[in-house]
């Protein structure tokens, strides 16, 4: 089954197509046949298309909506060999309490994403306007949402509550949410697949850091605990947001600057975290080339703290989970940095982890551990890959198969 996976942000759509099957899946054969990304939608767009294996392609072409963004993507499909789609699977951020599982969309799964837009405004009706626009250009075809959030709604109370008024829960659904569960999830399930584990012996702390960077505490294969909340502000320090900070900040700033408070929270998800320390680039290579060559005073700053943040929300899983068997790095950073993974491993000496430096060293975007054979607590490298998960649940949605996440 050919399944056509779309993420639509605020003014991009990324797509991939992928054959899958159970009998792909069971032999982890899935194929990527292409994939590309549409940037700049809403004007002069940025389409760049690859098939697999072959070198991107890339062209500046007018695209007004996301409706004109897929249509484009159908018609370069369609003129690449690639005309059969058989469903498609879509990468929606925000699924509420309403969904801990990846659904099969129907009206009331629509409502469903539409009643948790306000916890997503900047994503959900996106993610909606990409649903929307391939039930029309590919009617009567298969559709299904993969949640963000899902992998993470069983946090127990105590981890998803923030401690304020108890009724802005029950008023207003203000809670821990947690996201990157997508790729948390399927972390954790390469981590088993590798390791040969059950679900209920994977006692594991993944670590993706790109530039959206979230932290999971996963004990007995669920996810008790993670480092984003509410809105993926909350947690460690990212690309261009602060992460965790005093809320009494806000008001501070708002006055002194005379900023409306949501120009402050602009400044908290864009202007701050790795760009806002080293006032040079949200760019984790650019910071390390620029600290390496010392004349990038607060480009280490920004590495030393992102990596002590790390270090910091690291042994407060380890407490959380009272111990844990291997810690996994992954998003852009995480598969391919070996000096970040290793900062951040320092001083773990305590907690059983011996890394394995040479191994570290020589790890890029490849599944390997990084720690020594003795290492009480282990190290490894899993890239991600949530258009493969995406791919595989609505493929198995499709075809009624039951599947523990
Ligand atoms: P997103 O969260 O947008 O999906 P990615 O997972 O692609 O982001 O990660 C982007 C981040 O990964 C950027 O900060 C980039 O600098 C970083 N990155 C990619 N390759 C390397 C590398 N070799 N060394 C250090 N950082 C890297």
């Amino acid at each position: 089954m050919n399944v056509l996976v779309l993420n639509a942000g605020s003014s991009t759509l990324k797509f991939e197509l992928i054959r899958t099957s159970p009998e792909l899946i069971a032999a982890d054969q899935d194929e990527r046949l292409c994939r590309g990304t549409i940037e700049g939608i809403g004007g002069e767009a940025r389409a760049s298309v690859e098939k697999s294996g072959q070198a991107k392609n890339s062209e500046s072409v007018p695209l007004a909506d996301v409706t004109a963004a897929l249509e484009y993507i159908a018609t370069w499909l369609s003129a690449n060999g690639f005309a059969e789609v058989n469903a498609v699977g879509h990468r929606v951020v925000h699924g509420g309490e309403l969904f801990s599982q990846s659904a099969l969309i129907d009206d009331g799964v629509l409502d469903g994403i539409r009643a948790c837009a306000d916890l997503a405004p900047l994503h959900n009706p996106k993610n909606l306007e990409g649903i929307v626009a391939s039930s029309k250009r590919y009617p009567g075809v298969p559709q299904a949402a993969v949640f963000d959030t899902a992998f993470h709604q069983t946090l127990p109370e105590h981890a998803f509550l923030y401690a304020v008024p108890y009724d802005w829960y029950s008023r207003h659904r203000v809670r821990r949410y947690g996201f990157h569960g997508t790729s948390h999830r399927y972390v954790a399930h390469r981590y088993r697949a590798v390791r040969k584990l059950a679900r209920e012996q994977t006692n594991i702390i993944t670590l993706h850091l790109g530039n959206g960077c979230s932290m999971a505490a996963i004990k007995a294969g669920r996810s008790i605990d993670t480092s984003m909340g509410m809105t993926p502000l909350e947690g460690l320090m990212m690309g261009t947001r602060s992460g965790d900070l005093d809320p009494g900040i806000l008001s501070v700033v708002a006055s002194r600057e005379n900023m409306p408070l949501e120009q402050v929270e602009n400044a908290l998800n864009f202007k701050s975290g790795l760009l806002g320390i080293s006032g040079l680039s949200n760019d984790m290579r650019e910071l390390q080339k620029q600290a390496e060559h010392g004349n990038g005073g607060r480009a280490a700053l920004a590495i030393e703290i992102f990596c002590y943040r790390a270090r910091k929300y690291l042994g407060a899983y380890l407490a959380a989970m009272g111990g844990a068997d291997a810690i996994v790095f992954t998003g852009g950073i995480g598969e391919n940095s070996a000096p970040i993974r290793a900062r951040i491993c320092e001083g773990f000496g305590w907690a059983g982890v011996a890394l394995d430096r040479a191994a570290n060293a020589q790890v890029r975007a490849t599944e390997a551990r990084i720690s020594t054979p003795e290492s009480k607590l282990s190290a490894y490298v899993i890239p991600t890959d949530e258009e493969l998960l995406i791919a595989r649940d609505t493929v198995r949605l499709i075809l009624g198969i039951q599947h523990p996440s």
